[in-house]
This record gives C-alpha cells, structure tokens and sequence, in this order.
C-alpha cells in the first residue's frame, strides 16, 4: 500500500470534476489480471479536466495511461504515482465529411470499426481485430490482418505532461512496427481517420471473417496480453520461441499458449512477476537456440514487490 495522497492532491485542485481514488486495485484493469495497487487512479470528467490535473499535479509525479489494458502487464509492487484511466468522457465516436471518423482515445476499437463500417468508409476494418482502445492504437500503431493505425490516421490529439493541448500529424506520430515516437508522457485524447468508400454490408462481412480468424487462431477468451514480443526483421516471433521448444511452458499459473505461442496466458492465480519470468525464460531460450534477442512488445510498468 501506498501513502494516501489524494487529500492533497484535491486540496491543490479545487475544481477538478473527475474521480480519484487512492490504492486502487489494478488487476480489473488489465487483460492479464494482475498487478498491484495504483497509489492513485484518476479518471477524468473530459480533456478539459484531465488538462486542469496535469496542469496543477508536480510535475515530478509519475504518471501512466491506460486504455483497455490488453498490451499492458502491470507488476506486483503496483504503480507509485498517479494512473490515468480513460473513461465514458472519452469515448464518442462520429462521422465527418470526406470519410472521415473521429473517435475519442477511450472509444474501443471495435466501436470505431463498426461505425465506420456502418458509414461505408472502408479501410477501418482491422480495428475489428485489435482488443483495444484507440490511445493503445496510437501508442502501439496497432495493426491487424493487414491494416495498420498509421495507414489510417490523419491527426491526432492529446495532453502533455504539463497540461498543454498538443496535436501530430500522421508523419509528426513517429510511427514504426508497434510503436510511436511522441513522447511517453503524451496523453492522447482524440484520433481523426480517414478511410476509402466502401459497401457497409461488404465491411461487416469483413470485419465477422475477422472475429472468426482471431477466434480460431488466438486465446481471445483468456487473461492475456495478446502478442508477447514483437516479430523481429523478417522473422515471426511465435516460430522462434515454438522452434525453441517453449509451447506451452509453464511457471505457476502462467503458460506459453499451446494455440498461439506468442501469447502468454494467465490461468487465474499467476503473479505478474510469473508472468515475466516465463517472458524471459523464453527470452533467454529463444536467444540460446537463434541467437536472436526478442524484444517485449507488452508494455511491463510499475514495481516489482519487495
Ligand atoms: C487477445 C489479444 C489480441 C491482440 N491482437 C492484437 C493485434 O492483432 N494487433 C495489435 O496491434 N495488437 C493486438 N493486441 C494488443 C493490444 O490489443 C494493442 O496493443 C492495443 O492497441 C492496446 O490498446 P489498449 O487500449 O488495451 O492499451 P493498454 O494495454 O491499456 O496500453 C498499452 C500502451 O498504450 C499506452 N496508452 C494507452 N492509452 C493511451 C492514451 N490514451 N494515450 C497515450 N498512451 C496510451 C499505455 O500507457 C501503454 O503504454 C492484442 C491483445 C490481446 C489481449
């Protein structure tokens, strides 16, 4: 547990309008289920409130973002600072002129997929495939089956550190594989896509032929963290670390998927830290076998235990 802070952080605060909470459980917010307490969570009313707290929080504060939580392993010690979870006031999505949709960062994925499929902007559908919120899809330039966040985007916004708006570009966002180059402590509020015309009903058909293929080759029903480690140059994690021998490798409750291999399951009573020594027990066999060194795609934050 962790000192309660938020009598002093709402004394410093006077017109904040969201929710704080001290010592909040973690678990309920990721995907893998785990974790320890966050020594604050803040959920903010809307942009404007989460401006005003970034604005008057010390700056030295630690602060972290959570969208859905399902690219997120969070350790057993919890998070010493403050934990940002996007809420309702974030989650509107609409339809613009010229193809384009505008989707808040605590809109699922889904949501946007489908709106856009209802609108018959085509271009969108892979959202459909991605668990998560599109201020993860900003983060991880989130892609699936083919489509990727930064073939998509046209701009997006967000809060820095210090409370100020801030707006990118597609170019400005830094996109790699999995990965953006704005700076960690952005928050990101709003994304605006852009897609192509399309036939609604070809859309969905789209979109349920990828709820199937997920179905079929991911443990989309588990506590998971979706794909473990990023796929190397030219090489697929999942063959590197089945070639390894590591299918279904067990420490505790956590087990390489017999079904996808670069996933990483929790069985109900894994810690985090089982989690992540299985990670890098695979790591280090997949290095042993291939020389090749796997690089984390799941975002591990907070604190081990003492
Ligand atoms: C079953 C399963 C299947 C998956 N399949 C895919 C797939 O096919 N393709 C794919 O790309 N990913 C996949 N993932 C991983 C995950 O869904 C994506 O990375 C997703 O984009 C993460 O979004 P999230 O809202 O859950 O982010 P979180 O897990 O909550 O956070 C991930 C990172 O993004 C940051 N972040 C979250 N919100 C914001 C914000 N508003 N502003 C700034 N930073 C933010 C967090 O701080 C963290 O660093 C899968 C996961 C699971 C569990």
């Amino acid at each position: 547990m962790f000192k309660d802070i938020t009598p002093e952080l709402r004394a410093g605060m006077p017109e904040l309008r969201g929710k704080l909470e001290a010592n909040a459980p973690t678990a309920p917010l990721s995907w893998f289920r785990t974790g320890g307490p966050a020594q604050v969570l803040f959920t903010p009313a809307d942009a404007d409130d989460l401006a005003y707290f970034l604005q008057h929080l010390d700056q030295q504060m630690p602060v972290l973002v959570v969208g859905l939580g399902s690219n997120l392993l969070i350790r057993d010690g919890g998070w010493e600072g403050v934990i940002v979870r996007l809420g309702k006031g974030f989650a509107e999505v609409s339809i613009e002129p010229g193809l384009r949709v505008r989707a808040g960062a605590g809109a699922p994925d889904v949501k946007v997929a489908r709106a856009a499929a209802e609108a018959g902007i085509a271009g969108l559908s892979f959202l459909r495939g991605i668990p998560g919120a599109i201020g993860g899809a900003l983060r991880m330039n989130g892609g699936a089956y083919g489509g990727e966040t930064k073939d998509v985007l046209i701009e997006a916004r967000g809060v820095a550190r210090t409370g100020e708006f801030v707006s990118f570009t597609n170019a400005q966002m830094g996109f790699t594989y999995r990965h953006s180059s704005v700076p960690d402590d952005v928050i990101f509020i709003e994304a605006l896509f852009e897609g192509r015309p399309g036939n609604p009903e070809e859309i969905l058909a789209e979109m349920n032929a990828i709820t199937e293929a997920r179905s079929s080759t991911q443990p989309v029903n588990t506590r998971t963290g979706g794909s473990t480690f990023k796929n190397p140059p030219g090489k697929k994690a999942w063959e590197l670390v089945d070639a390894a021998g590591c299918r279904g490798l067990r420490i505790g409750d956590a087990q390489v998927s017999e079904m996808h291999c670069n996933f990483l399951i929790n069985h109900g009573s894994a810690s985090a830290a089982d989690i992540e020594n299985l990670g890098e027990e695979v790591r280090r066999r997949v290095h042993e076998m291939s020389g090749v060194e796997l690089e984390w795609e799941i975002k591990r934050v907070g604190r081990n235990l003492a």
